[in-house]
């Protein structure tokens, strides 16, 4: 092995090791640590994450990377793992150190500022730290952009790598082109899905049983992860072999936990399925957001909203739940879990509405970066387009502008890679479609079969390749969003009888 590599790889281990022993405080926080213990726990975080950036960001580091940038001996983990390293210094190293330690504070400052506007319906007292940290953003997009970039198309590659406006523009036009009709039409036609049998009460303990084994039996690995319970279910992990879920159960909304575990323990799978020659390594995580994301909805809506996911153990949820479900028949339970419900807030958007709710934020994320969009203006504009897209217009600015998180952490051009994640999926599915008989496998109950092609295909690669490469890859073709067009048309049309 190159020396030199070697040298590096001590430093990766250490940071490695750190940024595993932040993650699990982080999981601890969110799943069981005392209500009172944040403050003092936050100086030990604080201290790892100092610790962190010093390993990460030093002289001794640069000068290998920069030495072993241009090696010719390093196979191809060993390249991803400098190309990945490189990428990041260069990152970090355009931005004024100044300017990215204001930041920090603004970013810590401003998720206070937010949840309190968000709390209280005031939008306005929110103005002036948007307002700051699009200042920032735009910045800091300036510095890394590329030579007659547009910012916004400089914030977008870095969630996506090549996933720009001008491959962006197209594939929402055609999404709003072709779903805000069918939605129209679905609509219209509501009032013949009965949604009440969920709607009873659902004793939370068998509940948690039975999220327990739909996890197992999606694949999954109980000997390398655990399933917890949460406010807002999230998937992480310290390596392959400890991948951490959490769900989150309500009594009157039994399928909700259902399909955040099936989705979270798509995102798992996933990581469950990196090899282990990448995995404590800086490309040992997805190949991208979106990509991770077409695991995760591919898991909850192509394979857990089917019918012939459920065909072979709907008659255990009946068992469960004889009361609640013992009358209500297969097919009544999978329309109910496809009822399409225009709302106004994303998380708990259906399958048909969710790339509406992007496609809202993608428009006017344009805007307010290249365009002239004042951040004083969001709230109507936000409204005007929930009433034409989906037909449905928010009373509050809690319920609108201030739901998500996102731009009070200077996460501006995250947005899209959640719909490019579901049409990713479509897309492999396709491709899958061909190689494999899905249908039949979910009917005998056999869902290694579609899991291990997932791992082949995508899953055991982990970062070394790119997700637009990745795809092309599996698929033959550059990415198509005509395939999750499709896919959207053909299944409410058929569920709807339209
Ligand atoms: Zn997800």
């Amino acid at each position: 092995m190159n020396p030199k590599f070697e040298e590096l790889m001590q430093h990766v281990e250490k940071m490695q090791a750190l940024g595993a022993a932040m993650t699990l405080f982080g999981w601890d926080a969110e799943t069981g640590a005392p209500a009172d213990s944040m403050e003092m726990t936050s100086r030990i975080v604080g201290s790892l994450s100092s610790q962190y950036f010093e390993a990460m960001v030093n002289e001794e580091v640069r000068t290998l990377l920069m030495e072993l940038k241009s090696a010719e001996d390093l196979d191809e983990i060993q390249a991803a793992i400098v190309r990945d390293m490189v990428k990041n210094l260069e990152d970090m190293e355009k931005i004024p150190p100044e300017e990215y330690r204001e930041f920090s504070e603004l970013q810590a400052k401003s998720t206070t500022v937010w949840t309190k506007a968000k709390q209280n319906n005031d939008f306005a007292s929110f103005v002036p730290t948007l307002e700051q940290i699009i200042a920032y953003t735009k910045k800091f997009a300036g510095y890394s952009r590329k030579d007659g970039q547009s910012l916004y198309d400089s914030m977008l590659n870095d969630y996506e790598e090549t996933f720009v406006q001008d491959v962006l523009d197209p594939f929402f036009a055609g999404l709003k082109e072709k779903i805000v009709p069918l939605l129209k039409q679905v609509v219209a036609k509501n009032d013949q899905i009965d949604k009440s049998p969920l709607q009873q009460s659902f004793d939370v303990d068998k509940q948690r049983e039975l999220n327990h084994w739909l996890a197992e039996y999606v694949g999954f690995d109980f000997n390398r992860g655990i399933l917890a319970e949460s406010e807002h279910p999230f998937t992480t992990g310290l390596h392959n072999h400890d991948v951490r879920i959490t769900s989150h159960y309500y009594e009157d909304a039994m399928e909700s936990a259902i399909f955040s575990t099936i989705h979270e323990a798509g995102h798992a799978i996933y990581e469950m399925n990196v090899a282990d020659d990448l995995t404590l390594t800086p490309v040992g995580g997805g190949a991208s957001c979106g990509m991770h994301e077409s695991q995760s909805r591919f898991m909850e809506n192509m394979i857990g909203r089917s019918y012939e996911f459920w065909d072979p153990i709907y008659a255990k949820v009946q068992e469960m739940f004889p009361e609640q479900l013992g009358q209500v028949s297969l097919e009544h339970f999978h329309k109910m879990i496809n009822k399409v419900e225009p709302g106004l807030i994303r998380t708990e958007s259906d399958e048909l509405t969710y790339c509406l709710h992007v496609l809202i934020r993608y428009e006017i994320e344009k805007e307010m970066i290249d365009g002239e969009l004042a951040v004083e203006d969001l709230p109507s504009i936000w409204n005007e387009k929930y009433e034409a897209y989906l037909g449905v217009k928010p009373e509050s600015d809690t319920m609108g502008v201030l739901q998500d998180i996102h731009w009070s952490q200077g996460s501006i051009g995250y947005f899209p890679s959640y719909a490019l994640g579901n049409a990713f999926a479509a897309q492999i599915y396709h491709t899958m479609e061909q190689e494999l008989d899905i249908q039949g496998a979910l009917r005998n109950g056999q869902l290694p079969i579609i899991t291990n092609w997932l791992k082949e295909k995508i899953h055991r690669h982990g970062m070394i390749k790119k997700s637009r490469q990745l795809l092309k890859e599996i698929t033959g073709e550059d990415f198509n969003p005509q395939y999750y067009i499709d896919y959207l048309t053909d299944k409410f049309t058929e569920i709807y009888g339209l």
